[in-house]
């Protein structure tokens, strides 16, 4: 009977889970042993029955719409280390485990990327080193892995959507239609600071999702010489239209065309100094990440996690570890190693100013 286990790593999203969910009781029902590992990475360096724990169908019950992790995320600084990897793989092959389903952001991912490909070289220690019988060397001489994505910001090239997006989104636009009412009132304008540090797909979104007069994301930056002159001509054409509100949506990685960092005092200045209009910041934080899942990350959380499951009970030594994606609606395979290096392109090229290249591989089609 094989043992697989599973682990959500990097920043907590709703629909994570719903995706452990899934998994843990997918694995039981393809007659395998289902392990959940505590604590993200720590739990995995830490090892024994406390951290890398069997699970029963009951554990996840009512699991499906709870916001956050049960199982917990943590960052794991000794993970990074060799050392800290070779820890990791002792305590994988103590528990008896063949397979691990890492959910989590593409840190998380390249992790579990570099720990399979160092497997062989990482167990090949352990049998020179004495720590495990040759007989133990032969059962557990590969591990195959597999991602889905867990973060908020919808940050992972390759997929569509990853698994917590709408949630936040939909957080962001209740909270967001809040200020609305209050702004009209006072015939106010709100900065509104928004997650997302290299990817603006929360502000954007939001931003259409809300009717926001004005957004700034890191794809597609703002001008230096310009944005507050065109900031300042939408705001009071839209005031000049009758609007009593300004709502203008900030990403927190949102920055100008030289790099620099837009931050909502910038914009605070603008609005307030130059337009005269009473001006209040709302930084949502954490809030953003809060809450049950909205249906959409619990279907996909759902789908997700039994692709998964059956990924990696196909998976064989020579297989490409696989991401679990979803494209046009439909549950995909993606090369994990891949979807990552992509993901990591994006942030370079926002690094380089290259910022079409950037906005292109977000998969968002931006019509003028
Ligand atoms: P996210 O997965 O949300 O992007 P992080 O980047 O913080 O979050 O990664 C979560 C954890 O994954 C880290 O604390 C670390 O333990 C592990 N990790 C991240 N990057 C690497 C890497 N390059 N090599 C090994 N482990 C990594």
């Amino acid at each position: 009977q094989k043992a697989v286990a599973v682990m959500t790593s990097g920043g907590d999203a709703p629909g994570m889970n719903a995706n452990v969910r899934a998994i843990v009781r997918t694995i039981i029902n393809k007659g395998a042993r289902a392990y959940c590992v505590m604590e993200g990475y720590e739990g995995l360096v830490k090892g024994g029955p406390e951290y890398i724990k069997e699970c029963n169908w009951e554990f996840v019950r009512g699991w499906l719409s709870e916001g956050g992790t049960n199982i917990g995320t943590a960052r794991c600084m000794e993970f990074k280390q060799r050392e800290g990897r070779l820890t990791a793989c002792k305590n994988l092959i103590d528990a008896g485990i063949d397979a691990l389903i890492v959910c989590g952001g593409d840190g998380s991912l390249t992790g579990a990327d570099l720990f399979r490909s160092e497997w062989p070289s990482l167990i090949k220690e352990l049998l020179d080193t004495n720590q495990i019988t040759s007989e133990l060397y032969e059962r557990y001489k590969h591990l195959n892995i597999c991602g889905t994505v867990g973060s908020i910001d919808n940050d992972m090239s390759t997929t569509d959507a990853t698994i917590g997006a709408y949630s936040a989104l939909d957080r962001i636009c209740t909270a967001i239609d809040y200020i609305e009412a209050t702004a009209y009132s006072h015939s106010r304008a709100f900065v509104v600071e928004v997650m997302g540090r290299n990817c603006g797909w929360l502000a954007l979104m939001a931003g259409i999702a809300t009717s926001a007069d004005y957004i700034f994301i890191p794809e597609k930056p703002a001008q230096t010489n310009s944005w507050e002159d065109q900031m300042s001509e939408i705001v009071t054409r839209h005031r000049a239209n009758g609007k009593r509100t300004t709502i203008v949506i900030v990403a927190e990685g949102a920055i100008d065309n030289n790099l620099n960092p837009i931050t909502c005092d910038d914009v605070h200045k603008v609005l307030s100094n130059r337009l005269k209009l009473d001006t209040r910041i709302t930084i949502l934080g954490h809030v953003q990440r809060g809450g049950t899942a909205v249906a959409y990350d619990r279907i996909l959380s759902t789908l997700q996690g039994v692709e998964a499951v059956n990924a990696i009970l196909e998976s064989t030594p020579e297989t490409p570890s696989p991401l679990i994606a979803v494209n046009e609606n439909k549950i995909t395979r993606k090369p994990l190693m891949e979807s990552v290096a992509l993901t990591k392109s994006v942030a370079d090229a926002i690094a380089a100013k290259d910022f079409d290249k950037a906005m292109s591989l977000r998969d968002v089609e931006f019509k003028e």
